[in-house]
């Protein structure tokens, strides 16, 4: 799920916040398990972790002047990516502390995010991602001062196999797999749901090629098939899952309290700043989708409103606050794509940063100023 940058020529004569952001360093605590992240503040004050696309189109955001188009951020994106290859520029590293017993981890250099819980009596592993990718997971798990074998449920937010192709793995260790009930079938027959060219572009990008299809998915069990506002305790660790179907039947988000933080697992239904799910699968619903962006932006729990803090999407940049503000946020594009989708376009896809840029829209701190 790479994000296609079109290059439109275009940029409104508007101007942009001179708030600017800077890179914490990472901290090492002694004792403390996993890597400190890095932090960077966004133009309208947010603190996210960024993945190096993230941060270029911020510091494209924060650099271009009024009247210039987006296309003349390529040097920034140049210097930035060369920096980050050559080492100059630190950004997070896995596995990374979220917040207490809440990690990320995944294959070095890519956005494709696995989470583990600590649940206190035993770990949830979210999303185990590519079977390629487990000898990392696993050395993280270690290096995390845990053990494989401490897994005991694997959770799916969807049936994708660049989130799901390892958990008959991890059910061979002996771990529950749980996802939603309309993503269950999909993953114990291996139908088309669960392949897709995403795993062609993806490992095409590290340089392997693409396997047979008969060895890309491997039948799973599902454990336990989940519904919409079930209740899953694990351990000390309470979640809530909230079905959002339409990138597949079955996506399921998660949410859970932690830190008096609300905590969002969100999958590739909400990401960061309005990034959306890929929809170009024959079998993707818009309508169910924007449904679904509806319901999550206005979750309530027991009756109360929740507003979302930390965001923990599948890929891509983490929101360690406002992560309310990239569900609204996915809500609007995904609104805007339905409606230009309904005028008769054809258009699947928004890159965020530079949609935004394009049609003037200006950043400023605590979210205002559109
Ligand atoms: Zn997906």
């Amino acid at each position: 799920m790479t994000s296609r940058r079109q290059i439109l020529k275009a940029a409104l004569l508007l101007p942009i916040s001179s708030r600017s952001f800077s890179v914490e360093q990472p901290r090492l605590e002694i004792g403390a398990r996993g890597n400190e992240p890095v932090i960077v503040v966004t133009p309208w004050g947010q603190h996210v972790v960024p993945t190096i696309d993230t941060y270029i189109d911020i510091e494209t955001y924060r650099t271009l002047r009024p009247g210039q188009a987006w296309s003349e951020g390529i040097p920034i994106d140049h210097r930035l990516r060369e920096d980050y290859r050559a080492g100059r520029l630190r950004l997070r590293r896995y596995p990374w502390r979220v917040m207490d017993g809440i990690y990320v981890l995944g294959a070095q250099g890519q956005e494709q995010q696995t989470y583990l819980v600590d649940t206190g009596d035993g770990l949830i592993l979210i999303d185990p991602s590519l079977e390629t990718w487990q000898d990392e997971i696993v050395a993280q798990i270690y290096e995390l001062r845990y053990q494989p074998s401490d897994v005991r449920w694997v959770l799916l937010t969807h049936c994708h196999i660049d989130h799901s192709q390892a958990c008959h793995q991890w059910r061979q260790r002996g771990a529950q797999i749980m996802a939603g009930e309309g993503d269950a079938h999909p993953l114990e027959t291996c139908n088309s749901l669960v392949e897709s060219w995403i795993v062609d572009s993806m490992l095409a990008e590290i340089g392997r090629p693409a396997p047979a299809i008969s060895e890309r998915c491997t039948p799973s069990p599902i454990d336990r098939r989940i519904s919409d506002g079930d209740v899953l305790r694990l351990g000390s660790v309470t979640l809530h899952s909230i079905s959002t179907p339409g990138h597949t039947p079955g996506s399921t988000c998660y949410y859970l309290a932690r830190d008096k933080k609300h905590v969002l697992i969100s999958g590739d239904i909400a990401l960061h700043n309005g990034r959306h799910a890929w929809m170009a699968n024959p079998y993707a619903n818009w309508e169910q989708y924007l449904a679904a962006l509806e319901k999550l932006s206005h979750f309530t729990l027991e009756g109360r409103r929740i507003h979302f803090d930390v965001l923990l999407p599948g890929h891509g940049t983490v929101d360690l606050e406002q992560a309310q503000r990239s569900v609204d946020e996915t809500l609007r594009v995904v609104r805007t794509l339905v409606a230009r989708r309904a005028a008769g376009e054809q258009i699947d896809w928004i890159d965020v940063y530079h949609w935004n840029w394009t049609q003037g829209v200006v950043y400023a701190p605590e979210g205002g100023g559109r």
